[in-house]
């Protein structure tokens, strides 16, 4: 059998960022790959939004990797030349109540250590942004748009001038860990086993089943999946905008946001579908939603607009019941199994925190 000290499950933004790291360290890395190329699950079906870290629970491990993984990230891009915009956000409350509640979600991001945030007025708030409605809004400077593919390549690219190997159309089927080694089975076009020393589980929204396929991990370490489809429309008109503009939340989501590609194009959502099994269709009647609560922020969006455009598929390991959830990502002192590391639930803000979750991954096997 052969073997290998690095095998690394899933070519997405997350396995893609955890193999250059480790290989840049000096690590001898295989990365297993279902698909026929990177990034072509959750890493390509999603908002390319590098985000602030506003949000997320104060100390939990998404508000610490989205704050020094933003970092990361702009500088990353900076150095390698990837597309990038930090076009900043508006968060736009339309009604006295909203307006109330701007200033604890700046307490809150200040807590995260998002010390940039600014209070704006409704006339302020147009002078930014003129076609805007809002009684007022909070504008988060270091929000910006990535392309993700660019970055994805760069990875790649990363990964490969420090010696790790790609195998595509070759899925894990199972594997037993056995006294600090990991036998493998991989499937595919060309089946083959291997072993190795350390195993990093960053198959999406396959972590799960990953996990269970591995003979000698514990059960009851294995989180449930959900799935929480989120839905994008694309919009006709041109959306007079140079900013993400975001609505005050609500409960289990960020409302309907508008968000743009590095071209310009405007997108709208996604919005929270909790499905069983995955669909990417996106059924164009759900745009009757998004309408009235685009026209909350900016009125003029003409009639006939939206139009269904793509959706991604969130790995949740907590229930819809359950309001938030945090990223898990297991090493051997969670779950007991040496060489072994899970990631799971890896959602949004994954794509902006995927340089410090590979930081800390790599911490988890050098501890
Ligand atoms: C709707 C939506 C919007 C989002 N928007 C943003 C955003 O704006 N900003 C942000 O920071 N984050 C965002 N995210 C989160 C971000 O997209 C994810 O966190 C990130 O892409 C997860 O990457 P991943 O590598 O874990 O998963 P994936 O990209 O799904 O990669 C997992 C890979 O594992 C492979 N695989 C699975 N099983 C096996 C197996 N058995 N053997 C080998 N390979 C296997 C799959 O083929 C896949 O290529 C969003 C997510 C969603 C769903």
């Amino acid at each position: 059998m052969e073997k290998i000290e690095c095998v690394v499950i899933g070519a997405g933004v997350i396995g893609l960022a955890i193999a250059r790291r480790l290989a840049q360290s000096g690590r001898e890395v295989i990365v297993l790959e279902t698909a026929e190329a990177i990034g072509t699950v959750t890493s390509s079906r999603n908002s390319e939004v590098i985000h602030a870290g506003i949000y997320y629970r104060s100390g939990s491990l998404m508000a610490r990797m989205c704050v020094a993984g933003k970092q990361a990230l702009y500088r990353y891009c900076r150095d390698q030349g990837i597309p990038h915009r930090n076009c900043g956000k508006l968060i736009v409350a339309t009604t006295s109540k909203e307006t109330e509640k701007l200033a604890s979600i700046r307490a809150h991001a200040e807590a995260n250590g998002v010390l940039d945030m600014q209070t704006l007025g409704r006339d302020a708030a147009r002078d930014l942004e003129p076609a805007l409605h809002c009684e007022a809004a909070l504008l988060s400077p270091s929000t910006g748009i990535i392309d993700s593919h660019a970055y994805m390549l760069a990875l790649r690219g990363n990964a490969e001038d420090a010696g790790t190997a790609f195998a595509f159309h070759t899925p894990l089927v199972g594997a037993r860990a056995r006294r600090g080694r990991i036998e493998i089975d991989a499937g595919g076009e060309a089946p083959m086993s291997l072993e190795c020393r350390l195993l990093v589980n960053a198959a999406g929204l396959d972590a799960t089943s990953v996990a269970r396929s591995i003979d000698g991990m514990p059960v009851e370490k294995i989180p449930p999946s959900y799935l929480a489809k989120g839905n994008y429309f694309s919009c006709s008109a041109r959306a007079p905008f140079s900013r993400l503009i975001y609505p005050v939340p609500e409960p289990g989501g960020l409302g309907v946001h508008l968000t743009l590609d590095m071209a310009g194009q405007a997108r709208f959502g996604p919005d929270v579908e909790w499905v069983d099994h995955i669909d990417y269709a996106v059924d164009g009647a759900r745009a009757e939603r998004f309408y009235p609560a685009i026209r909350r922020y900016w009125p003029a969006l003409p009639d006939g607009a939206l139009m269904p455009s793509y959706s991604g598929m969130r790995p949740k390991i907590v229930p819809p019941a359950v309001a938030v959830q945090d990223f898990l990502i297991q090493g051997p002192k969670d779950h007991g199994v040496e060489g072994l590391i899970n990631l799971f639930g890896i959602e949004s803000p994954g794509l902006t925190s995927s340089l410090a979750i590979a930081d800390y991954t790599a911490g988890l096997v050098e501890a």
